[in-house]
């Protein structure tokens, strides 16, 4: 039997007893379908993270808190119409339980944040996968059917993020999304500390292009400048070509970057407005 490298919420670990000094940061994720997160934080960076103590993971099935015989955890909408709606009572009991087990409040001033997955909420971008790398404990919660009970948006949460302007059936891939995305960020996850200044979005630029050997493929070569071993001539190709792949892909991206006067020289001669 394989190995899972997080937890379900039996296996509760302490989030901060981590050696030499790393942050580390507990996710806790409540879903009504554990199921789906198997596989997906059990390979590759996010399993060396949980492996290296840097991250822990909590899976939490919604219906371990809901009452009843029948263990309810959505019902008709007030008001009628299609579709069901998650009720507030399983999610609150699971919020309070999983705050309370960590002895913290959410919010401003606390250790946690409570972020429900939402199409209506805040659109993901770089910059929100970075402040949320600053917290120590993120609660994600995945909504199903036409989502949850407002009274859980209204008292119970202090986020709500969404991953684009589209509707998926659930908010499982979303959390997915979000834990992937802020986990390469926590200091110690990647081998290289610097692997991420230069992505794309960390300086609100598009990643100037990759090539790796061999030089030439089927006829393509590999730029000149890449191989001519010039460190500074390689950082200003990989600095113009990103400014270049900005203003071709997403020139909107421009009006926000950090940017010098050289790079907004160079951005005229492609005949950019800045
Ligand atoms: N009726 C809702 C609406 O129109 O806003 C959509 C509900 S959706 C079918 C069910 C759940 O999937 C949501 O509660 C949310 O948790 C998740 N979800 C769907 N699309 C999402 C997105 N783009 N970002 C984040 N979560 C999403």
């Amino acid at each position: 039997m394989r190995r899972m490298a997080f937890r379900s919420e039996s296996e509760v670990s302490n989030p901060r007893s981590v050696s030499g000094g790393v942050k580390s940061m507990l996710f806790d994720i409540l879903t009504l379908f554990p199921g789906l997160f198997f596989g997906v934080f059990d390979e590759s960076i996010v399993r060396r993270a949980i492996e290296a103590g840097i991250i822990s993971i909590r899976i939490h099935n919604i219906r371990d808190y809901a009452e009843g015989r029948h263990s309810m955890t959505d019902d008709a909408p007030y008001g009628g119409g299609g579709g069901m709606v998650m009720k507030p009572e399983p999610i609150f009991r699971a919020v309070e339980h999983v705050l309370t087990s960590q002895g913290q409040q959410a919010g401003a001033g606390a250790g946690a944040r409570v972020i429900l997955l939402s199409p209506q909420g805040r659109p993901l971008t770089q910059q929100i996968a970075c402040e949320l790398s600053r917290w120590e404990h993120l609660l994600l919660i995945c909504g199903r059917y036409e989502g949850v009970d407002e009274r859980v948006r209204e008292h119970l949460i202090t986020d709500e993020i969404s991953i684009g302007d589209y509707v998926l059936s659930g908010g499982e891939i979303p959390a997915m999304v979000i834990v992937e995305a802020v986990t390469r960020l926590i200091p110690g996850v990647l081998g290289d500390p610097g692997a991420t200044f230069e992505d794309s979005h960390m300086e609100g630029l598009l990643e100037y292009p990759h090539y790796t050997r061999p030089a030439e493929y089927r006829d393509w070569e590999v730029p000149e400048v890449l191989l001519s071993g010039d460190h500074a001539l390689v950082v200003q190709w990989r600095r113009e070509e990103a400014l270049r792949r900005t203003f071709e892909r997403r020139p909107e991206l421009l009006s926000k970057a950090t940017l010098s006067e050289r790079d907004k020289e160079f951005l005229r001669r492609l005949g950019a407005g800045v």
